[in-house]
């Protein structure tokens, strides 16, 4: 979601059915961060980047013209197939990549293309509420309605009651992000099988939206949603390079859905970007082929970084609620003495010389976010460490 803007200031020009959408949070806070000189927890992205021979490889297709004109509408061939060798090797998923795969500028434009596709104007989109902010405004591009299913710290686990009870006759989607972004929450088996229960039931599409896919701790285990029984023909898998590859600025993502579905997707794509980032998707392709221990390692140091911010945020007297997944932790700051998350975000660059999101901007329900924020672990240690010690100028003996 964004950061509200009234609609006699700049947004004046929008149609009016999107004057609601502002500035993202997160190009607002990362522009604080530069003005402050601050430490940037806030905006996902990790500050060194992924794997030499995965740069070197998009080095090597910009040199040998692989890519640098527009490539296939659809995504290169040997992206489409590395996406379902990829599926196969980790989820013993089966796709036809000539079918069932498109390539995407990021998974936000798969979101939206998604979006766009199937949501007609009045259709509910039923989404796990905070939402990744992309979501509430794609919904509102396509004139939908969202319909929050809201995860309660301190574990943030679906309400199913909640969720079966949400379903109407005017329901076309259930959006479902897991892991999940802001909360670190990742579906339980038992959550999964009732989200299927209720698609099933109700023949529902889903839009899964799992960027997180392989940022999974403690042992846990990623299963896409499509591949339970009745979800293949009903489910919009969606991913990108992103996150598992640190290359957040490529912007290669994919949908992966059965051929017929996947062409709605097509259809409102091609009209979006038509394509984008020709060389990137050939380094991505050889990427998604790393061996198994590139996957693990980026796990197991995520968690290890999970677990020296969510103590350092902990020994500040913050509440912290340590995820299962995704590279963010959420806290809740009331016990330091704040009463707005928001308030505090935009105070803390001048307080501490730190960048956090609140929040409350991800919630049609703003009560039950009103004083949580995520901080990203996606950095180097010595950068956690540092932010830790600014930190210090917030704890209870010297807040307001
Ligand atoms: N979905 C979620 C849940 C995200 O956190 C993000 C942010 N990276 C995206 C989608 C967008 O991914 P991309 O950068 O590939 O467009
Ligand atoms: N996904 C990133 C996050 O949640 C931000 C991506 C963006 O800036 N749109 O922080």
């Amino acid at each position: 979601m964004t950061t509200a803007d009234s609609s006699d200031g700049p947004q004046r020009f929008l149609a009016p059915h999107l004057r609601s959408l502002g500035t993202t949070v997160f190009a607002e806070m990362s522009a604080l961060a530069s003005a402050t000189g601050s430490i940037n927890l806030g905006q996902g992205f990790p500050d060194t980047d992924g794997p030499e021979s995965v740069r070197e490889a998009a080095v090597a297709a910009l040199r040998t013209g692989q890519g640098n004109q527009y490539p296939p509408g659809i995504g290169v061939a040997p992206l489409r197939e590395a996406i379902a060798r990829h599926q196969e090797r980790f989820y013993g998923q089966i796709v036809d990549p000539d079918t069932e795969v498109l390539v995407t500028a990021g998974a936000t434009e798969a979101i939206a293309a998604a979006i766009l596709a199937v949501v007609d104007v009045g259709d509910e989109v039923i989404a796990l509420e905070p939402y990744y902010d992309s979501y509430a405004a794609t919904i509102t591009m396509a004139r939908g309605m969202r319909v929050p299913i809201t995860l309660h710290p301190p574990d943030f686990r679906v309400n199913i009651e909640a969720l079966r009870a949400a379903v109407t006759p005017r329901t076309r989607v259930l959006l479902v992000n897991s892991p999940h972004n802001p909360t670190g929450m990742v579906l339980t088996d038992h959550e999964r099988t009732a989200i299927r229960d209720v698609a099933v039931e109700h023949d529902l599409i889903v839009i899964s939206d799992e960027v997180y896919e392989h940022l999974v701790f403690d042992d846990r285990q990623h299963i896409p949603l499509a591949t339970l029984p009745g979800m293949r023909d009903r489910t919009i898998t969606i991913s990108s390079g992103g996150k598992t590859f640190s290359f957040t600025g490529w912007k290669i993502g994919w949908a992966i859905a059965e051929a017929g579905l996947l062409n709605a997707v097509r259809t409102t794509k091609q009209f979006l970007t038509y394509v984008s980032g020709g060389p990137f998707q050939y380094a991505i392709a050889g990427a998604l082929d790393l061996p198994d221990d590139y996957f693990a390692t980026l796990a197991s140091d995520l968690q290890r970084k999970r677990d020296l911010l969510a103590e350092g945020l902990a020994d500040l007297g913050m509440q912290v609620f340590p995820p299962e997944g995704t590279y963010f932790i959420t806290t809740d700051v009331a016990p330091l003495g704040f009463t707005d998350g928001m308030d505090f975000c935009r105070q803390l660059p001048h307080l501490a010389g730190v960048v956090a999101i609140p929040h409350k901007v991800f919630y049609d329900t703003t009560a039950v976010g009103q004083t949580l924020v995520r901080w990203a672990f996606c950095k180097r240690d010595e950068i956690l460490i540092e932010a830790l010690q600014r930190l210090r100028a917030i704890t209870p003996a010297t807040s307001p």
